[in-house]
């Protein structure tokens, strides 16, 4: 009997000398790949199926290449998930590794095939998928089993109204070891009622906040604590404005699964103190905030009307209140940025001393409505889509080079953390995690990129040929960005206010 064999992959990117970026130890799991391998039958009828996951980040060798290989005895799908659009050229090359080792059913799914047209690219033996998995994934695996891969898949919504429960299969052990600790990526809520103009997430999960049943969350939590994972990654933008947050929360203290967890939340959280607490006592060890920057009027002009300067101290107070450490996520390289106020950025940072800081220069990340208003405007530089990951400069900016946006990046965090070793009151662990970012960025490496020591294994020339002859082409072109369905629009309009926490100036 024939059995269908689904390799996902999570494709990792093409740093600026070439190599494929991997590492010996991932800081982040992927929450995708084990949905998606969740989301994924035993049996399709009377067809097992079985599922290879390969984060390549943190992938130190090539053996999952032969998972790519034509074999007679199975069927074999290539799904690339949750693609990026620094990571679609990564993912185009592993398709067309797979194509000409006689792989034929091959799809490349995520952000930047849900949001950019790849209209050039179609027809050429490579599917796209545009909507999120719940919508499009069943019939992918039928129609791979059936013989042949549609050329697009959920063109008419990008979006599911209502989110399924699925329940999560922690990974084994072995790809657990692959991580600095054993981690899990959850993904509870998806979408924000925001609309920053740089904001990926809007596009790619609306802004309608939908979140499945908390029990499915609950049995995702029971069974990575007896798979042997020690953190989760709640991935969701926007963990405060998930409506049963408090549910979810107290059922986690109420079994005593005592999982130390991360999460992320909008600033509005300092309306919240009884939810900080909360958090604190579910054991949420850290908390990243989008601050972006301290200029009311900067935010203002990116869209971000609900963060206020003043209220993030605050943030910190009850951060640390809860025994949670306050993670600031900061953007240099706004359009009226300029060096003095990137070092007053950095003077206050250092105020106000959140425990972990991160930094990024802004991008117009293709699919959003700043990429949209860059574009015509012409001042986008980069044609390299590799370069558009919110660590290198990519378009004109009127005051500063991109050499010095470049060296004001690695600036920020070696003279934040820096600064940060000579306070008192570091943990051991906070102490060891400071030097590392200040030592990796003083190299001129990005600290986020995704783990502790990185490896060359094998770079984007060796896929160069490949990638000519499947699709014609050196570099993709920047894309367009595709507009949202009639539906897609009409979800976005239903957004629930009134189950949505101080949500206040989302205008102004
Ligand atoms: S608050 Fe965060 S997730 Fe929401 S639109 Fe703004 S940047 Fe995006």
């Amino acid at each position: 009997m024939t059995q269908l064999r689904v390799v996902l992959i999570k494709p990792s990117k093409y740093a600026v000398d070439g190599a494929v970026e991997r590492f010996k130890k991932g800081f982040l799991p992927n929450a995708t790949l084990y949905h998606i391998a969740s989301l994924t039958p035993a049996r399709i009828g009377d067809v097992p199926v079985t599922v290879h996951t390969v984060d390549e980040y943190v992938w130190q060798d090539l053996d999952y290449l032969r998972w790519l290989h034509h074999d007679p005895d199975v069927i074999t799908l290539l799904a690339l998930v949750g693609v990026q659009s620094h990571q679609f050229h990564r993912a185009l090359d592993l398709a067309a590794y797979a194509r000409h080792h006689g792989v034929r059913h091959c799809v490349i799914g995520g952000p930047h095939a849900m949001t950019c047209d790849t209209s050039m690219l179609q027809g050429r033996g490579v599917s796209f998928a545009l909507a999120e998995a719940e919508l499009i994934w069943q019939q992918i695996l039928d129609d791979a089993l059936a013989g042949e891969l549609q050329p697009l898949y959920g063109t008419n919504q990008r979006w599911a109204e209502k989110l399924p429960g699925t329940v999560i299969n922690p990974p084994s052990a072995a790809e657990l070891a692959r991580y600095t600790s054993p981690m899990l990526g959850l993904y509870p809520v998806r979408g924000c009622p925001y609309k920053c103009n740089f904001c990926s997430v809007i596009k790619i999960a609306g802004r309608q906040e939908r979140s499945p049943d908390i029990e499915s969350t609950l049995e995702s939590l029971r069974r990575a604590k007896r798979g042997g994972v020690e953190m989760i990654i709640f991935v969701s933008d926007n963990f405060n404005k998930f409506p049963t947050v408090r549910a979810l929360l107290q059922a986690m203290i109420d079994e005593r699964l005592a999982l130390p967890f991360f999460c992320q939340c909008d600033t509005q959280i300092v309306k919240d103190p009884e939810l900080v607490e909360l958090l604190g006592r579910a054991g949420c060890t850290e908390m990243f905030v989008g601050v972006e920057s301290f200029n009311r009027k900067t935010l203002r002009t990116a869209g971000k009307h609900h963060n206020h300067p003043e209220q993030y101290a605050e943030i910190i107070r009850l951060c640390r209140q809860a025994a949670i450490r306050p993670h600031f996520s900061n953007i240099i390289g706004f359009p009226d940025d300029d060096e003095a106020e990137i070092q007053h950025h950095l003077d206050v940072l250092k105020s106000l001393r959140p425990t972990v800081a991160s930094f990024f220069i802004l991008t117009p990340i293709p699919g959003t409505e700043q990429y949209d208003d860059f574009r015509k405007a012409g001042r986008i530089t980069e044609r390299n889509l590799d370069r558009f990951d919110a660590t290198c400069p990519t378009w004109a900016h009127s005051i500063l080079s991109s050499r010095r946006l470049d060296d004001l990046l690695y600036h920020c965090y070696t003279s934040y953390y820096g600064f940060l070793l000579k306070t008192r009151g570091l943990s051991v662990e906070e102490q060891r995690q400071a030097v590392y970012y200040r030592c990796i960025a003083a190299q001129r490496m990005h600290p986020m990129a995704g783990g502790t020591d990185r490896l060359r294994v094998d770079t984007a020339a060796d896929y160069a040929a490949l990638r000519r002859a499947a699709y014609d082409i050196d570099l993709a072109p920047l894309p367009d960005s595709l507009s949202l369905s009639a539906s897609d629009e009409a979800l976005n309009r239903r957004i629930d206010w009134s189950v949505q926490r101080p949500l206040e100036n989302v205008t102004s």
